[in-house]
């Protein structure tokens, strides 16, 4: 959408001020640009009705451009709908606190109940797993499992029982167990049913959880919407973990389940290994959204696995604008040990549109072009890639055994990332960076 929308506003704020004719054109554009990332229908329109209201009061900043001004208003607006943030359990330390985990078949309940054990037991605390999933043989082996890999205790019964009362004995059983979080992983259907909700209503009547939970597949767009309001209509959640934001989603589930159900979103799962459940943060989901990237999440990731100082150096040059062809090439390869290649893409700014654009092509080959390219640069052009001209770019290609329009393309790629990281930097940017670094 990046490239998209941005092209798009641009054209529509030619003329350089907002009015209030260009605006309604402009978050019309935003209003394809949300449908396209997943938002319910509804859920869009009455958002756009409500930045239209806000924008067309807004004064224009003369340090702004008109589309990117308006762009920052619907990254603000975004933030706002999906938060507050509320990251906490709530657990308390005396007792057992008991969390229900809930959602549609294959909505990743079964693997998030493991990815919260292992957290709560690095926190100190000692979770029992409770397999009341008891349709499906499979699901108690699932849990068990888990739960070896864990060391984390599982209960549970022979398949086809009744699940109130393997969630009773469960509990009963962290009594004895010495567990003070017990996590109920339920079962799920396809589809939302009568049976399926009466079987919840029945654990949540009859156990009654401190925290019930809603484990929403983020792959599955307008459909989550549907299913959260039925889940919330049954059994007051008090929160939303959304799985599979590693797969390519825009993610726009994030916007309609929170407007459907009115409760936060904890935590979002970023893929099927047991550490990939990260804290929800409304600001990236914005910029993801939008297709800004997420690179504050890259960076925060990047952190913990690289020299900081050297990191700390290739931020300001971004911040800078002074990022170089030399920067783009360390960070592609420091990346690169992160993720795969699309993942990594897809969190720098400007890139998730290139990586449309290459869809064809060998991603990995095509770094290793990058990198024999950059490798027959010398160092001022690498620093000063507006130097390099026809015939430098004919003796780079050879130096390469790459084409004078592989350099061509290359250089053009860069400047559009470049320029793409100073907008970031104008929208607010700088201070989401120095969060990351407080
Ligand atoms: P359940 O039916 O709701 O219990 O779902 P499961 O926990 O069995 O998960 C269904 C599938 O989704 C499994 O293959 C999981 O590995 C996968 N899965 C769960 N969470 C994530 C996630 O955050 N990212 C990805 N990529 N896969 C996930
Ligand atoms: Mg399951």
């Amino acid at each position: 959408i990046t490239q998209g929308l941005q092209g798009a506003l641009t054209g529509i704020f030619r003329s350089g001020k907002l009015t209030e004719a260009n605006i309604r054109e402009g978050l019309k554009q935003v209003r394809q640009a949300l449908l396209e990332a997943d938002v319910e229908y509804n859920v869009a329109t009455q958002f756009i009705e409500k930045v239209t209201a806000e924008a067309v009061g807004e004064k224009v900043l003369k340090s702004l451009r008109p589309d990117e001004q308006l762009i920052g208003i619907v990254h603000q607006q975004l933030i706002a709908l999906m938060g507050p943030t509320d990251h906490s359990l709530h657990l308390r330390r005396d007792g057992i606190n008991k969390i229900m985990m809930c959602g549609l078949q294959g909505a990743g309940k079964t693997t998030t109940c493991g990815k919260l054990a292992r957290k709560l037991k690095a926190e100190g605390w000692k979770p029992l797993l409770v397999a009341a999933d008891m349709q499906r043989p499979a699901a108690i082996e699932q849990l068990k499992t888990l739960g070896q890999q864990l060391d984390v205790p599982v209960y549970a019964e022979a398949p086809g029982g009744n699940p109130v009362a393997v969630c009773k004995n469960g509990l009963a059983h962290a009594k004895t167990a010495g567990a003070n979080v017990v996590i109920f992983d339920t079962a799920g259907r396809l589809h939302v049913d009568d049976r399926l909700m009466f079987e919840l209503e029945q654990i949540d009547s009859r156990v009654q959880p401190d925290q019930v939970y809603l484990v929403c597949d983020a792959m599955t767009g307008q459909d989550a919407v549907r299913s959260a309001k039925a889940f919330n209509d049954a059994l007051e959640l008090d929160g939303v973990i959304l799985t599979k934001l590693d797969g390519d989603t825009r993610g726009g589930a994030a916007i309609s389940v929170k407007q459907v159900t009115g409760v936060p979103i904890k935590f979002v799962g970023m893929g099927e290994q047991l550490d990939r459940l990260e804290p929800f943060h409304p600001d990236r989901m914005a910029g993801r959204i939008l297709g800004m990237g997420d690179i504050v999440t890259l960076f925060e990731r990047a952190q913990e696995e690289f020299d900081a100082e050297e990191m700390e150096r290739q931020q300001q040059r971004m911040l800078k604008g002074r990022f170089t062809l030399e920067d783009f090439r360390n960070q592609m390869k420091q990346v690169r040990r992160l993720g795969s290649l699309g993942d990594i893409m897809k969190m720098i700014p400007g890139m998730g549109g290139l990586l449309d654009q290459f869809q064809n092509i060998d991603a990995e080959k095509d770094m290793g072009r990058i990198d024999a390219i950059i490798s027959s640069m010398t160092l001022e052009e690498r620093q000063n890639p507006d130097r390099i001209d026809r015939s430098r770019r004919t003796r780079i290609a050879r130096g390469s055994g790459t084409d004078p329009a592989d350099v061509n393309r290359l250089l053009k790629d860069f400047d559009n990332m470049s320029s793409m990281m100073q907008k970031m930097s104008g929208l607010g940017v700088k201070d989401r960076f120095r969060a990351v670094q407080d």
